[in-house]
């Protein structure tokens, strides 16, 4: 599982330099999040200093990790830059496309069996790139990253939203598109606004019942959904030292849910204790010579509110453990006032089924606190009221708690015990019901509880609380009874209580692992084969795109005018289509189907030109192609909002769409275009929309002078003979207009390799 020592030498060799230098461009103490932004800047970003939320800025990370269901394209198109090996240390991780349906072992042979040809080019691509590869029951991404992968000062990009886990470590860790994650493992720069600062003190001592997810359930219900938008939370304060690695990680990992960017606590014990704890002692030692440098500035911390953009205070003394939910992981309640909250909202008070572990919640110490309630079933002879799961975060977790007899201490309640995977997390769940119609709660341990996430129905109320609370109610089956306060009756009929929750933060007798589950990629992959079938449906080599012709583009048709939101999800549906993700032809047939048709008010029925006829916009634009007859997308403010998904450049790139003319983009679409060597143009003058006629042909012209800062024209023929001249604006620099010329990054970064 071989961490790259080496390279967080080099991290920490530059860590001081960078620091002092910082400190005296910008003329004032740092915070932690500055100090490691600004030690992976790349050399020529760090001759400048930043203002947060405004500047578009050049990081270098130290590490790529990626989930089995976006690690497709991402390698797919990495294969494209013809790199012998991945430009920074890289995992994989088989979690996401395993269903949790019976039980571990049969759950986790069905899904090797269902998803063989994607876990078999993960494998072999892995192996020939110097790629670790996590094989399906090695755990979820974020937990086996946090054990094996975590360094604090380092800073980590991951192919999925929960990637923050590993600021619990110290680490600035972010979600990103694959995309990103491909430049990242082909040597190019990635960039990032430069994030605001959400200042978050911790002081007192947790106790009882109260957990580091009772944290960030409070932190949710401050800060809401969108909170966090745009800025890292860094967490300080003698709180946030008091509480133990894998509980931070808890908190930076839900810190996804308040739209962060990420969240991060500094270098301190409990770090140490964690890193060594996880046979990693030779980094706790390099961390420890650099430990000032691990943390934010003494300065910043007595004087918060000078250097933050906001402050929020803790006090864990005093903090209760929270339910959060039904719906939204913001609406915060103290278990005081949840019960009151239940009957006045009428959710349904009866329990269904509880579920605890993923990774936000399945470290050795969540584990021992929910069995040590689970033990009081037991011994207090109480009946289990709900269906009950619990799902490990990593193979290490599961075969520690194992020996150590935890899990036998879950089902002895009856909870079933499942594999190492999202699984209900992530909706992956054969939830059993009678009566998919009727209103029904659940509770988990998990981070998210929108509307059908977890079972796919609409009527399920998913409540969120930590481990403990989520096993308590599972026995107590009704969600007006307070763990803390409440009496239950036993089967023998007498009044018992809870006693609370106990847990151990490291195991005594240390971790144990028969088999991680890890794959080391071979030293030498020049001979390693990628195994793609020639047949597959799911997946697809990528052939590279062309590159520009040297000449103005003339004769494009309007393959569709695209009226108000036009969304990432308009583009490339998610849903049915994810399965192609790794397939480009295939998920193309989603093509902007979610569109609306200027001309018609209708999604996916757009005008073939050719034919006169009205059809689906996939299909229109593929005669078009096999006519050799490129086109332009023309859309409205905003286009591409929504998800970083590369797909929704690829498929109009791969299906012969030239340019995209709109009013605004968002801007991660418009640089994923310009990466695919995409013309992404908007109208100098918005109100030029309305000049586009369904039956328009159209010219880009001043392409042979392609310069940044300069505006293109667009002659617009209409039907009848009369034409419209435009002028359209772009944001291309010197380096995006080589893409362009070159048909794509990645064909720029071949040739570069080849030399
Ligand atoms: S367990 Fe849930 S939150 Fe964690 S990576 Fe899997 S799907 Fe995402």
């Amino acid at each position: 599982m071989a961490f790259d020592l080496d390279m967080i030498k080099q991290v920490y060799s530059r860590l001081g330099s960078r620091v002092e230098a910082a400190r005296k461009a910008t003329g004032k103490p740092l915070t932690l999040t500055e100090k490691i932004l600004y030690t992976h800047l790349t050399e020529g970003a760090a001759q400048h200093t930043y203002t947060r939320g405004v500047d578009y800025v050049d990081f270098a990370p130290d590490r790529v990790a990626m989930q089995d269901a976006t690690a497709q394209m991402a390698l797919l198109q990495f294969m494209q830059a013809g790199r012998p090996k991945v430009a920074v240390p890289s995992t994989v991780h088989c979690d996401h496309l395993i269903q949790a349906k019976i039980g571990a072992d049969t759950d986790l042979s069905t899904a090797k069996d269902q998803n063989k040809e994607v876990y078999d080019f993960l494998a072999s691509v892995s192996d020939k790139y110097g790629i670790g590869f996590w094989k399906p029951g090695a755990g979820i991404i974020h937990q086996v990253v946090l054990e094996n992968y975590a360094f604090p000062g380092g800073m980590m990009i991951g192919t999925d939203s929960h990637t923050p886990n590993a600021g619990g470590l110290g680490m600035v860790a972010i979600g990103v598109g694959g995309a990103d994650a491909c430049d990242v493992m082909a040597g190019l720069p990635w960039e990032l606004k430069f994030p605001k600062l959400i200042g978050v003190k911790l002081t007192g001592k947790m106790s009882g019942w109260t957990s580091a997810k009772d944290v960030i359930l409070k932190v949710a219900g401050i800060l809401t959904v969108k909170g966090g938008t745009g800025a890292i939370v860094e967490y300080f304060g003698d709180g946030a030292q008091s509480l133990s690695a894998t509980g931070k990680g808890t908190i930076c990992n839900m810190g996804a849910e308040i739209g962060a960017t990420t969240s991060i606590f500094g270098y301190d014990t409990k770090s140490e204790a964690y890193l060594r704890g996880t046979e990693r002692a030779e980094i706790a030692d390099l961390a420890n010579a650099v430990k000032e440098h691990l943390t934010g500035d003494a300065e910043v911390y007595a004087n918060p509110e000078l250097y933050f953009d906001q402050v929020i205070e803790i006090d864990l003394d005093t903090l209760e453990p929270h339910v959060n939910g039904p719906f939204t992981p913001d609406l915060a309640w103290p278990i005081s006032k949840f019960a009151q909250a239940v009957k006045e909202n009428g959710w349904p008070t009866k329990l269904e089924v509880g579920l605890i572990g993923s990774c936000t919640n399945s470290s050795y110490e969540d584990i021992t606190r929910a069995a040590s309630i689970a033990h009081q079933a037991v011994t207090k002879n109480l009946k289990t009221a709900a269906e009950f799961t619990i799902t490990p975060g990593s193979e290490l977790v599961r075969y520690t708690v194992e020996r150590d007899g935890y899990l036998g201490t879950f089902e002895g309640m009856g909870g079933v015990v499942l594999a190492n995977a999202c699984g209900p997390c992530i909706g992956q769940w054969a939830r059993h019901t009678d009566d998919p119609t009727r209103k029904n709660s659940i509770i988990t341990s998990f981070n998210r509880n929108f509307a059908k996430r977890q079972d796919g129905n609409p009527n399920t109320h998913a409540f969120v609380a930590s481990p403990e609370i989520v096993t308590a109610f599972v026995i107590a089956g009704d969600l007006t009874f307070n763990p803390l306060t409440d009496s239950m009756t036993n089967e023998k009929g007498e009044q018992v209580k809870f006693d609370e929750p106990m847990g151990i933060e490291l195991p005594v007798k240390g971790f144990a692992v028969e088999d991680a589950g890890y794959q080391a990629p071979a030293l030498d992959g020049s001979k390693v084969e990628v195994k793609v079938d020639p047949k597959s449906s799911r997946l697809q080599l990528l052939d590279p795109f062309t590159a520009w012709e040297g000449t103005d583009i003339k004769g494009l048709k309007l393959l569709i005018k695209a009226k108000g939101k036009c969304t990432t999800d308009h583009i490339s549906m998610a849903g049915p289509w994810l399965k192609f993700r790794g397939h480009l032809d295939n998920i193309s047939n989603n093509m902007l189907i979610g569109a609306i048709n200027y001309f018609n008010d209708k999604a996916d029925t757009v005008k073939n030109e050719l034919t006169g006829e009205y059809g689906p916009v996939p299909a229109t634009q593929r005669d078009y192609k096999a006519a050799g007859i490129g086109s332009i997308v023309v859309g409205d403010e905003n286009y591409g909002e929504g998800s970083s998904r590369e797909h929704a450049a690829m498929e109009p790139r791969h299906l012969g769409v030239r340019a995209i003319l709109v009013k605004s983009f968002a801007r991660i679409h418009e640089t994923n275009l310009k990466k695919q060597g995409m013309l992404g143009l908007t109208f100098a003058n918005p109100e030029d929309y309305n000049k586009i006629l369904e039956d328009d042909t159209f010219d880009i012209v001043g392409l042979t002078d392609f310069t940044p800062g300069k505006p293109l024209q667009v002659v617009i023929h209409h039907k009848g003979g009369l034409t419209d001249t435009i002028t359209v604006n772009h944001t291309y620099n010197a380096q995006q207009i080589e893409w362009f010329k070159a048909g794509g990054a990645l064909n720029i970064i071949r040739a570069q390799m080849a030399k």
